[in-house]
């Protein structure tokens, strides 16, 4: 047998005694059961080590002794993952409620939500200074990825839009809000002819501008993603595709008139094969099913029991009072319809999902959507895209994994993993198994920032800016 010389053994008992350096972290995670959205699965026992806003460690509890922090959080029993994403919100209603709408950044915080899309307002000028202050940490808040203005027809509905009356009006437009560096444009259609809307998408394309909207009722779904639109907020329009004669429907220029016809003739096979040549094509859909429950509701809402509505500025409150007379004024038959509507639009969900359209979790919620309120919302819509049909999980993957692969950011966002931005959150109950535990949100870590329970609840403090 051949012998090792002596020196030979002594270095070897030399290296294996040397005290190990251990790698430190301005923050470490212990004892975490870290959930992955993405497979659903469950690693208990799990450490995170954490420098600045990234994930710079994930490793087993076994090896935690080659770790330091000066600041150690424990997660036992708890459980771990990426911060929600709302890929529907506005921060919008005049100069004179900007620092309300700056007011509800916190209300996000408070329930998880750490990155919001805002889908576009006529405060874009201060959305866009808090989206820079917060990404260099001057203020506390969800990161933003705003639309700034929206680009509409002549007479646009929503202030601050921009109007598109001609095809000349576009190539400007679009220049001033690429001077803004807005993340994306959003197309409001409550106006828009479909020739110009095509053409706002394809010079959309052109300039690798990001486009979600509205479609117009009259326009056709296939040519506008076909074009390059890259989404579609809510999805009543999708409703003229699941009955056979929707197309016909559409160029008689009816406007929301078409519906009932189309309530009639909704096919459920039809609604199949359009999805399914819609799949075709990359895009995405928000189907806010929230917004539209609380305005079904609104006639039978209690606000005496209503806990959140004293975290609402006065300003904003007074802007609930349109749809709250709308809802008034409408007769039997336009709420049948609206509960019609509601039921068919929630039956696509389910088959786009499976189709393979990719499905963004977004709660529509700001000022003038009354009662939908920033963060809890999206909680909401959580538990509704499970009632659709989705699982927990393929519920949260819309939210965390589809908001940040919509901007292509999926590299940064989505999971804990190394290299991964910090944006976590930390649940008592597993939201996999219920998808109302995603209510029990413990503390959330945004990059430096470290909001334990107590803080969290002072994030609720009611009435801040009066
Ligand atoms: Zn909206």
């Amino acid at each position: 047998m051949h012998k090792l010389p002596v020196y030979c053994f002594t270095l070897i008992l030399m290296v294996a005694c040397q005290p190990k350096t251990k790698e430190k972290f301005d923050l470490l995670i212990i004892n975490a059961s870290v959930i992955d959205i993405a497979s659903g699965k469950v690693s208990p026992g799990k450490l995170i080590g954490i420098n600045k806003d990234t994930i710079q460690e994930l490793a087993n509890m076994a090896s935690a002794d080659r770790y330091e922090s000066d600041q150690i959080i424990d997660a036992k029993e708890k459980f771990v993952m990426p911060g929600l994403w709302d890929n529907h919100v506005h921060f919008r209603g005049g100069d004179s409620l900007i620092n309300e709408n700056k007011d509800l950044l916190p209300l996000f915080i408070a329930h998880g939500v750490t990155t919001v899309r805002d889908a576009g307002g006529d405060i874009a000028q201060s959305v866009l200074e808090w989206r820079n202050a917060i990404r260099v940490g001057k203020l506390e808040g969800p990161n933003i990825f705003t639309s700034g203005p929206k680009l509409d027809g002549t007479g646009a509905f929503w202030p601050g839009s921009i109007p598109i009356d001609k095809l000349e009006d576009i190539p400007p437009a679009l220049d001033s809000l690429e001077d803004l560096k807005v993340d994306f444009v959003k197309i409001y259609a409550s106006s828009l002819s479909p020739e110009l809307y095509y053409r706002i998408i394809k010079e959309c394309e052109k300039r690798g501008l990001k486009v979600t909207g509205h479609i117009p009722l009259s326009a056709d779904h296939f040519a506008a993603v076909e074009f390059g639109l890259d989404g579609v907020e809510h999805l009543f329009s999708f409703l003229s595709l699941a009955s056979p004669i929707g197309d016909s429907l559409r160029q008689l220029n009816l406007g929301f008139g078409m519906f009932p016809q189309i309530l009639e003739t909704y096919d459920e096979d039809h609604a199949r094969e359009s999805i399914a040549k819609l799949a075709s094509e990359d895009f995405y859909v928000t189907p806010t099913l929230y917004v539209s429950q609380v305005i079904m509701q609104l006639d039978d809402l209690d606000l005496a029991v209503d806990t959140l509505l004293p975290l609402i500025g006065p300003g904003i409150q007074k802007t609930y009072e349109r749809r709250l007379k709308q809802s008034q004024n409408r007769d039997y038959e336009g709420k049948q319809l609206m509960l019609d509507m509601d039921i068919r639009e929630r039956s696509l969900v389910l088959p786009m999902f499976q189709a393979g359209i990719t499905i963004l979790a977004g709660s529509d919620c700001g000022p003038s959507n009354s009662y939908v309120y920033p963060g809890a919302s999206l909680h909401s819509e959580l538990a509704l895209l499970v009632e659709t049909g989705l699982t927990p999980q393929e519920a949260l993957s819309t939210s965390v994994i589809s908001g940040p692969k919509f901007f292509g950011l999926d590299e940064y966002y989505g999971a804990i993993e190394e290299g991964k931005v910090a944006h976590i959150i930390m649940l008592t109950e597993n939201p996999l198994e219920n998808i109302e535990n995603i209510g029990s949100i413990d503390l959330v870590l945004k990059g430096d920032n470290i909001y334990d329970k107590s803080k969290l609840m002072a994030l609720k403090t009611p009435m801040k800016t009066q």
